[in-house]
């Protein structure tokens, strides 16, 4: 049975979104976008499998959330029937918002039918791959080509908003087994200076 591949969870984030949100990291990517903060995630072996009713009973313990945003990896890889699930029970049983990125644009996920099944679940669709010339801090977008689709009114009249915003907040923290972790949308040049301090210090780090 294939099930969804979870890289890593968040019941509690700031900055991948709009308000309080927990955020699924899902394993792996097809694409090799040059300077992608994700490519260590990509790579690595080390994933959790879950089905969709576990998942969704995770976010449900997640209290004063206003939603959930998918990352990774690319969210929309994983098997889409599961997905699909997932979702619907998330919904059924609460009114928090989805943000979903991938590196898809929407115009070609709107050509796959299963796929437009996942989009109805969807508030928000940060679209487009990673384009390292065009990362210029945007606040939730990596880089200028990605796009916000309000696929419901949930935030629509938020679009002026979230694209002048130009400030990007990160969240870093230590695990329980000395790991350091870092949530957003950081910037490859700051990835690789943050990298090499804390490789000559001898901390272990992991990006998403
Ligand atoms: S689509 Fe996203 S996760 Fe995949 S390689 Fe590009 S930036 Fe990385």
């Amino acid at each position: 049975m294939v099930t969804m591949q979870v890289a890593r969870k968040k019941s509690h984030c700031k900055v991948l979104g709009p308000g309080l949100r927990s955020v699924i990291w899902f394993h792996g990517c097809c694409r090799k976008c040059p300077g992608c903060i994700a490519d260590t995630m990509n790579e690595t072996a080390v994933y959790e499998t879950i089905c969709p009713e576990k998942l969704a009973d995770w976010v449900s313990e997640n209290k004063n959330i206003e939603g959930i945003t998918l990352s990774g990896g690319e969210p929309l890889m994983q098997p889409l029937d599961e997905l699909a699930k997932f979702l619907t029970l998330v919904k059924r049983q609460s009114d928090l918002s989805v943000l979903c990125y991938t590196g898809y644009t929407l115009e070609e996920l709107q050509e796959d039918k299963e796929m437009k099944n996942v989009l109805l679940l969807i508030d928000v669709l940060i679209d487009g791959e990673y384009r390292q010339e065009l990362d210029k801090g945007q606040r939730w977008r990596g880089s200028g080509n990605q796009r916000f689709h309000f696929l419901t009114p949930r935030y629509r009249n938020k679009a002026g908003e979230w694209y002048a915003a130009n400030e990007r907040q990160i969240e870093i923290e230590l695990d329980m087994n000395g790991k350091l972790q870092i949530s957003g949308v950081p910037s490859r040049d700051f990835i690789n200076k943050l990298t090499a301090e804390l490789q000559r210090r001898e901390i272990n780090v992991d990006f998403s």
